[in-house]
């Protein structure tokens, strides 16, 4: 399977200089390869080709005037910009077509200079290397010092330069590896409630809240964000004050990582089975909880897990049913009356009393069990991508937005409820 290596990279100023324009002449091979596509969509004529596409926007754009300067760097970083936007178009229309499961998928949108983050990506064909010294060779840009936290396990096959908000630079490198790493087999599976008040909550009754020093960084970051806010439009203060902003997001983002890290190694290492509830958390992203459902990372944890599942031989399955897991009981599968929020605990007419996020786990638990039996190894993952793809593909808000207890808000103040997507 592909596994990701990240690494901080400190390239100096003349190395800065040239990944600045490295990443602009990708991104605008890239808008170019996009305004083609839609302005031969308008005109009525056909899709054009990957090839043709990279004809037009990289081979012939060179000779003219306005775009020689695209000659200026690595040809292969080029290639890849179009590779990611060929890639956005396909995931959309698989997902037109319905051959992609899940969330739907938008077509690919501009990359704009202002964008988080600034990518670029050297396959083995553009010839990087890592260097005796430890530095890394990138074509066009120098050879860049790294900051090896660990060592790669193997010749890596393409490299992404990334530049993110703070203006901190890494690099971060795809491995194929082939070893197995399966782990010895354990007894017990896991249902995991992804909610508000808690950031998971398990079947087995353990309860994880998000630690303090997190919600620190939380508020650092909004008192930040207030602060900025006040500027003056355009003042050099302001400057500061958005610089200041980026360093604290990505310092939380950094330790909110770590942490999740740490949690979900631990659950996969403790059950051979886990099952999530599948959630639409981007379109939840987009409604006023967007802060506390960001802040809370689900999509980033519950991709941790399919990613160590896969690479330590465990199952992971999102359990994609349209039930209502809180209502439900876990013991008699009786679904009961619908219970406001501050409804904490409840028993059902069987005679269980539950614990509200305990029961709405193990009733995922019970659910992602049935579908494994019934669908066989199906569930079973196989090879899955490298994580943090840098693929251009961003799921649209259409989708679902059922069965997340405490957020009642998004259903006209009903806790839970079953709404199949259309
Ligand atoms: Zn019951």
């Amino acid at each position: 399977m592909q596994l990701r290596y990240n690494y901080r990279v400190t390239p100096d100023a003349a190395q800065r200089t040239a990944l600045a324009q490295a990443f602009g002449c990708a991104r605008v091979v890239f808008n170019d390869g996009l305004r083609l596509r839609q302005q031969a969509r308008e005109a009525g004529e056909k899709y054009v080709s990957d090839a043709d596409l990279s004809k037009l926007v990289i081979t012939r754009a060179k000779t003219t005037e306005e775009r020689a300067w695209l000659s200026e760097v690595s040809a292969v970083v080029l290639q890849q910009a179009l590779a990611d936007l060929n890639t956005g178009y396909r995931n959309f229309f698989t997902s037109l077509s319905g051959k992609r499961k899940g969330r739907k998928v938008a077509p690919p949108r501009y990359r704009s200079r202002k964008d988080n983050r600034q990518t670029i990506r050297f396959t083995k064909n553009a010839r990087f290397k890592v260097l005796g010294n430890g530095r890394l060779r990138l074509p066009k840009i120098g050879d860049v010092p790294v900051r090896w936290s660990r060592t790669l396990p193997s010749e890596p096959t393409s490299v992404t330069v990334i530049k993110d908000a703070a203006g901190r630079y890494f690099a971060s490198f795809v491995v194929q590896t082939s070893e197995d790493e399966t782990m010895p087999e354990v007894n017990s599976e896991i249902g995991i409630d992804l909610g508000l008040t808690h950031f998971a909550v398990m079947s087995d009754g353990t309860k994880v809240t998000a630690p303090k020093f997190l919600r620190r960084a939380a508020r650092r970051l909004k008192r930040l964000q207030q602060a900025l806010s006040r500027k003056q439009k355009g003042s050099n203060r302001r400057k500061e004050a958005v610089v200041k902003v980026a360093r604290a997001h990505a310092r939380a983002a950094d330790t909110r990582r770590d942490w999740q890290h740490k949690l979900s190694t631990a659950i996969i290492r403790d059950n051979q089975a886990v099952y999530v509830e599948d959630l639409c958390v981007v379109g939840l992203g987009r409604t006023r909880l967007a802060k506390s459902v960001h802040d809370a990372g689900w999509a980033s944890f519950t991709g941790m897990l399919q990613y160590r599942a896969a690479r330590y031989g465990r199952t992971f399955a999102r359990v994609d049913r349209f039930f209502p897991s809180t209502r439900m009981c876990s013991d008699c599968g009786r679904i009961n009356d619908k219970m406001t929020l501050d409804v904490r605990e409840w028993d059902c007419p069987c005679g269980s009393h539950h614990d509200r996020d305990v029961n709405a786990a193990r009733t995922i638990k019970a659910a992602g069990q049935a579908d494994f039996n019934d669908r066989g190894a199906q569930v079973r993952p196989g090879l899955v991508p490298a994580p943090r793809s840098e693929a251009v593909t961003h799921p649209d808000a259409a989708c679902s937005t059922r069965s997340v207890a405490g957020i009642s808000v998004l259903q006209g103040g009903e806790d839970v409820k079953a709404v199949r997507p259309t």
